[in-house]
């Protein structure tokens, strides 16, 4: 559950980053109901920077190709809350660029917060899950809790800030020093600011969203995980160089969960990066220089199998007829690190040796005897585990028509002979990139599959609690109704016999007035146990409630007759029985009505009268005893003379 500061409680809510001016005019004229966006309007103009600011905000996410050129238009455009999260985001940009916490870069968290609101509103333009003007503010305030921190806190947060180590020891550091956290402190921040609730809480839980408990598919849980996007683009473009080419599978990985492809979550990147410049020139915030495309540094930059040194070994399959050819490529791999080369003379062979070893990376000649490279590509993907290799062609025949039908064939890229050193290696991290992926694809299926499977046992479990009574462990009077309503269905159509008992324990209150109902409970147990086992193939149990069961007979055993020794047998079986507790031994009776299922009955319901009326009978018979009803008739079947 969203956890949310207590502002007075922790003694600091006159300390808090609060805005100035006219943002903070805004806020107390937003609060009145009857504000106009014309008073609004009115009050931006008094501060041109933030008018320009609005204006600008607001064409950033106009489709339209009128540009907005004024300040009513502007703020109708973005809506009259965004217009206030702006107005304080930006006030609080300048009033903040600068602070006592030593520990805290200023001007680093300004250029994250931008860099994530940019993000944000890009993702709300693909995605359409909110209006880009609304994740913008939300992305722009979603860490204001760190800010909040460093001002309130300027010394043990400068002492947090140099022993952090990810976002979640930062989270446990605050709580144990500051008693809070800034996912809290955000959270009451932005409800003091009027922010609804429905971002306030996708934002307390984007740095972990699995934790919000959201329902799959629902608005919330969208929001939640663009945000936690939002941040890790915001991360990556903050990130040193050498760490950025870490994070790019992440982040392919991630923006595939949004259903993204690489070009447009490539191209959104750029995107995102080109206007962080701008608005960062707005705002007088440092944003890092421009970064390369997305795709070229995803081909370039990335990951360098070469100084790759945790990863798991690649198995590489080279396949080719020429021995200087091999010696050659097996010279380019060399320097290579992590992986295991294998080498085969044409595709017959490498067919075998794939089939062995299961290799990553296919790398074959095309022309080749026996079986040639093409033939080998088609073989491979004739298989299933043939399907995820990554086949690499080296051909020295350009024939576009030629290369066509490889990539038909299913091969995945291709190298022209004589190699070029730079693009084969250029070749090689594209596959190993792709294994990569792949890889955190499997992690994400079979996570995906246990988490079905738990589902699917869970799903059993709670179907088997709801159609079963807890006490007896019989089938409960809803699973009993089924049932019945099944066999009655079922009689009904094919004209078959059916019979039903009502069973009802005799006393049973003076049970529970003598010995208490904990014991009462007892002896219920075992009279079901006694009764379940003297039942036959062919009927169904269930515990209507109280001390009454039904027995619906089905399946051959109903005839009148054996129906009726049925019955008999499980009463003196019940009535034979002595139910020992502790030193006490009850004995305890049960009176049945059975009824058969007649030719003039409309449903399921008459004959389970019929039952009710045929027990009711053997009740004021003097209990213990059988009664059948029979047309208008109720018959006693027990022998005349019953001990009682
Ligand atoms: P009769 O022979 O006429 O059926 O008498 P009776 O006392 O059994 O009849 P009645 O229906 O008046 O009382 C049934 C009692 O069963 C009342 C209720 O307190 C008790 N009872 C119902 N469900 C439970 C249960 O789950 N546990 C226990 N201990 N007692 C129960
Ligand atoms: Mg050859
Ligand atoms: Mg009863
Ligand atoms: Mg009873």
């Amino acid at each position: 559950m969203m956890k949310i500061a207590d502002l007075n409680e922790l003694k600091i809510s006159t300390l808090l980053p609060s805005p100035k001016g006219v943002a903070l005019a805004l806020m107390e004229a937003c609060r009145r109901e009857d504000i106009t966006i014309h008073e609004i309007a009115r009050l931006v103009q008094t501060d041109p920077a933030l008018a320009g600011r609005l204006i600008q905000r607001a064409n950033s996410s106009n489709q339209a190709t009128r540009p907005i050129t004024s300040v009513s238009d502007a703020i109708s455009h973005v809506g009259l809350t965004t217009v206030k999260q702006l107005a304080m985001g930006f006030s609080l940009i300048d009033q903040y660029q600068k602070g006592a916490c030593i520990g805290f870069n200023y001007q680093e968290f300004w250029s994250h917060s931008l860099l994530m609101a940019i993000t944000m509103q890009e993702l709300a333009k693909l995605t359409r899950v909110c209006a880009p003007d609304e994740l913008f503010a939300c992305g722009l305030m979603a860490q204001i809790g760190n800010l909040a921190l460093a001002t309130i806190y300027p010394e043990k947060y400068s002492d947090l800030m140099e022993k952090k180590t990810s976002d979640q020891s930062v989270v446990e550091m605050e709580r144990q020093y500051l008693k809070t956290d800034h996912n809290e402190l955000t959270a009451a921040m932005l409800l003091n600011f009027g922010v609804p609730k429905i971002f306030v809480e996708s934002i307390y839980y984007h740095e972990v969203p699995d934790e919000s408990g959201f329902s799959e598919g629902s608005r919330p849980f969208h929001i939640v995980h663009l945000l936690y996007l939002g941040k890790q683009i915001a991360n990556f473009g903050l990130a040193e160089e050498c760490q950025r080419n870490n994070r790019i599978s992440e982040l392919i990985l991630l923006g595939g969960k949004i259903g993204l492809d690489t070009e447009l979550f490539g191209a959104l990147i750029d995107q995102v990066m080109k206007e962080w410049q701008s608005w960062g020139r707005m705002l007088k915030i440092s944003a890092a220089e421009l970064l390369p495309p997305f795709q070229k540094m995803m081909n370039a930059a990335a990951p360098r199998p070469e100084n790759e040194t945790d990863a798991a070994p690649l198995r590489i399959l080279l396949v080719e007829d020429d021995p200087s050819s091999l010696v050659f490529i097996q010279g380019l791999l060399a320097n290579v690190r992590g992986h295991t080369l294998f080498t085969a003379k044409d595709g017959q062979e490498a067919l075998s040796l794939a089939m062995e070893i299961s290799p990553h990376i296919v790398i074959t000649d095309w022309l080749m005897p026996v079986m040639n490279g093409f033939e080998l590509t088609v073989a491979l993907r004739a298989t299933e585990w043939g399907q995820n290799l990554y086949i690499i062609m080296l051909t020295s025949i350009e024939d576009e028509e030629e290369v066509i039908k490889a990539f038909d064939a299913g091969v995945d890229d291709y190298v022209t002979k004589p190699i070029n050193v730079r693009s084969f290696r250029a070749r090689l991290r594209a596959a190993w990139h792709y294994r990569k992926l792949q890889e955190s694809w499997e992690r994400d299926r079979e996570q995906l599959k246990r988490f079905a499977a738990e589902l699917a046992v869970t799903n059993r479990k709670l179907e088997h609690y709801a159609l079963t009574d807890v006490l007896t462990e019989l089938p409960n009077r809803r699973a009993g109704m089924d049932t019945l309503t099944d066999v009655w269905s079922v009689a009904h159509r094919s004209s078959q016999l059916m019979a039903v008992m009502l069973i009802d324990i005799d006393h049973f209150k003076q049970i529970n007035d003598t010995y208490g109902h904990a014991i009462g409970d007892k002896v219920l147990k075992e009279v079901a146990a006694s009764m379940r086992n003297s039942a036959r193939k062919g009927d169904s149990f269930c515990r209507m409630g109280g001390e009454e069961f039904l027995i619906v007979c089905h399946n051959g055993n109903t005839d009148a007759k054996s129906v009726i020794l049925f019955a008999e047998r499980i009463r003196q079986h019940v009535y034979a029985q002595q139910i020992k507790i502790d030193e006490a031994h009850i004995q305890v009776s049960i009176s049945i009505g059975v009824a058969l299922k007649e030719a003039n009955m409309k449903s399921e319901d008459h004959l389970v009268n019929a039952a009710d009326k045929a027990l009711y009978a053997a009740k004021n018979a003097g209990r213990n005893r059988v009664f059948l009803a029979l047309g208008d008739r109720l018959i006693s079947c027990s022998p005349s003379k019953i001990e009682n």
